[in-house]
């Protein structure tokens, strides 16, 4: 089996594949390594090999890993679901929120973020499946919610963040996220630069339809238990 960083490569590899059959600038498209479940060794052993941005979906298990790698630096993405109690926590150890889907989410985490830090980059997690899914916005909610998070001071709202049904057909893949795109691109706001759009089973069609950000667990880490 290859080693986290071979396929570490191999993966960067597929996205400059994706970059340039889309016409797309290489370098366009950031991996986002998706390390939920996997030990704090498997981030090292990424981290070695050159990666610097990693997410996260359970806040407790993110914590413990975030204090074993206290002298890495790593850029820490939280892309799991947001109780409203783990706001707090979320604003303060976190650079970037993939996952905020309510006001009362965002103005929460604009009023816990500390102010020492940077605003915390968001993006607004869409509900574009044609299944009834559990989280996200839907489309027509966006343009409201893109307006009232602009203006939240401790926030930076840099996009969107969408996972599709699962789907095995490529053009299949695609549709969702460029409905989501052109919905995005029709704001007419130029600092929505965020699609965090893509996962191991869809980051090629991801890419054909905009994405800025893939977020990767399986194919670099391993299938998860
Ligand atoms: C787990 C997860 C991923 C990574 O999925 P893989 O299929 O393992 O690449 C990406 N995004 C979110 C929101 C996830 O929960």
């Amino acid at each position: 089996m290859p080693t986290i960083p071979q396929r570490l490569k191999q993966l960067l590899s597929q996205i400059k594949d994706a970059e340039l059959a889309s016409l797309r600038q290489p370098g366009s498209v950031l991996l986002l390594a998706v390390s939920k479940t996997k030990p704090a060794r498997a981030i090292a052993a990424a981290y070695q090999g050159g990666q610097r941005h990693f997410g996260e979906n359970y806040l407790q298990e993110a914590l413990k890993k975030q204090q074993e790698l206290g002298a890495y630096a790593i850029t820490w993405h939280f892309i799991g679901p947001i109780q409203s109690n783990k706001t707090r926590a979320l604003a303060t150890h976190f650079d970037w929120v993939h996952s905020v889907d309510s006001l009362k989410i965002a103005q929460r985490l604009s009023s816990q973020r500390p102010t020492f830090l940077p605003p915390l980059n968001i993006c607004l997690q869409v509900n574009i499946s044609d299944e009834a899914s559990k989280s996200g916005i839907s489309l027509t909610e966006l343009p409201l919610l893109c307006e009232q998070t602009a203006k939240l001071p401790n926030l930076k709202l840099r996009g969107v963040m969408a996972i599709p049904a699962p789907q095995h057909d490529f053009e299949q893949q695609r549709r969702p996220y460029k409905t989501l795109y052109q919905a995005v691109k029709k704001l007419k706001q130029p600092e929505l630069d965020t699609f965090s759009f893509g996962m191991t089973g869809d980051l090629n069609a991801a890419i054909a339809e905009g994405s800025t950000i893939v977020r990767i667990g399986t194919a670099l880490f391993g299938e998860r238990n």
